[in-house]
């Protein structure tokens, strides 16, 4: 019988690449992925502490698993992501069926970790055309690791080290593979992605370039972008590379420069305003995302309304908004206390969605009439779904499978989350005056 495996991860789009890059490489092992925890011989979790709520996710599955392993004691664990920290002893003290850390600071390759993992010898992998697998239509791929910033609530760079780009020839060998597998679209990853390259000579804007020559490939995203990093010279790459969507995530974390400054994050709410005035100048059409943490050390109710009046006056299309969660370790707690309460930080939370609901609506109700490009993706309750160039998620019908097919389709009708759309043309102002 052949290896089953039970690949599960939480939090960032790195965590959800790496384990889609581990699940291709146990498939080509001949293993067989299984949804099901209860059979699987081998787990690997990709944990995330980045808010406490997610830390509490992954401890709750490895209770899960201890659990079962106790049933299936041949079962083997390895843990990956940002739970795991330098010294893993405190964790094998609590989970001690555990049986490999994969630390997200040592960037060993795949096929490495999977052999000293599983003990097996290279000849046992399978020719990767042997495989039989669906394409999926757009894949991730982690084009730098860790974070050189210390933002003062954020454990990431201490979990994930110091910042480094991978060579743009294993980016290109990875982009390839996926797109001889089917798949049309990747969204380049980095913690601050926009700096990618400079400590190996290179740029993003570089990098996109040369992905953009990979025949096959019809679509090219990237994240995460960070304000002070995203330069001119990016967005004129973005505006000249069709392959490159008009698409950007770029998180301003606060809407008031004195929390700004609390959170270290380098900048000013009005350098963040005039790069997103250049990036819509240069880029038309943009789409364009924020991340905000509301209830910061100290926010006060003024404070918290600066960043209700940047998100007013920004208009992004998507906002991603967290409470914010004490991380030990970083530099916040031996600064100041979490002092704005648990009901205060979930009111300010549901404020922001809903302002951030009525600015969506109003965006998406301003596209009704255009024509967007598709990439179909799959089906959902009997319609077709994909993304519009801008990131948009788009439903529509057709009596063909459409899948990985880049398709226009003319909008008829929009709601805060996603657009509905026809495969017909637009009518005609001419046809209209009939
Ligand atoms: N490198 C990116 C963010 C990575 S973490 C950047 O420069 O912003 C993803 C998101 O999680 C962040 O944008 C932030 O909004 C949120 N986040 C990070 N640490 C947090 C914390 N301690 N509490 C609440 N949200 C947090």
């Amino acid at each position: 019988m052949s290896l089953r495996f039970h690949v599960w991860s939480i939090g960032c789009q790195m965590n959800a690449a790496d384990a889609q890059r581990m699940t291709d490489e146990l498939e080509q092992y001949g293993g067989e992925a299984t949804t099901k925890l209860d059979d699987a011989d081998v787990v690997v979790l990709y944990s995330c502490v980045v808010r406490q709520a997610a830390e509490t996710k992954v401890h709750n599955e490895l209770e899960r698993i201890r659990h079962i392993k106790e049933k299936h004691p041949g079962m083997r664990i390895a843990l990956a992501g940002c739970m795991v920290e330098d010294d893993t002893q405190r964790l094998a003290k609590r989970y001690p069926f555990i049986d490999r850390y994969f630390s997200p600071k040592i960037d060993l390759p795949l096929r490495d970790q999977v052999l000293d993992f599983l003990d097996l010898d290279a000849p046992y992998r399978l020719d990767p055309a042997d495989a039989e697998r669906v394409p999926i239509i757009s894949q991730p791929v982690t084009i730098s690791q860790g974070c050189n910033r210390r933002c003062t609530y954020c454990v990431i760079p201490f979990r994930r080290g110091r910042e480094r780009s991978r060579p743009t020839a294993d980016i290109l060998r990875d982009v390839r593979a996926l797109v001889n597998r089917g798949s049309k679209e990747v969204v380049l990853l980095g913690q601050i992605v926009d700096r990618y390259g400079r400590d190996i000579g290179t740029s993003l804007a570089k990098l996109l370039a040369e992905v953009s020559e990979v025949d096959g490939l019809e679509r090219i995203r990237f994240l995460t972008s960070y304000p002070v990093d995203f330069d001119r010279g990016l967005m004129e790459a973005m505006a000249s590379l069709p392959k490159v969507c008009e698409d950007v995530n770029l998180p301003v974390q606060a809407g008031d420069d004195e929390v700004l400054r609390r959170m270290a994050r380098g900048y000013k709410t009005d350098l963040f305003e005039r790069v997103v005035g250049d990036m819509r100048e240069v880029v038309p059409g943009l789409g364009l995302s924020t991340d905000i943490i509301v209830g910061f050390c100290g926010e006060t109710e003024a404070q918290f309304a600066h960043t209700l009046d940047l998100l007013q006056r920004t208009r992004c299309d998507v906002v991603h908004v967290a409470m914010y969660s004490e991380r030990p370790g970083t530099a916040s707690p031996q600064l100041w206390t979490d002092d704005v309460p648990l009901a205060e930080k979930r009111r300010r939370l549901h404020a922001v969605e809903e302002l951030q609901e009525r600015v969506s609506r109003k965006i998406n109700e301003s596209l009704v009439g255009s024509r967007q490009e598709v990439l179909v993706e799959g089906t959902h309750q009997g319609k077709w779904y994909g993304r519009a160039r801008n990131n948009k998620l788009v439903f529509f019908e057709d009596e063909q499978n459409r899948v990985g097919e880049l398709v226009p389709v003319t909008i008829s009708s929009a709601s805060s989350w996603s657009l509905q759309g026809t495969r017909r043309r637009p009518a005609s102002p001419a046809a209209l005056n009939l």
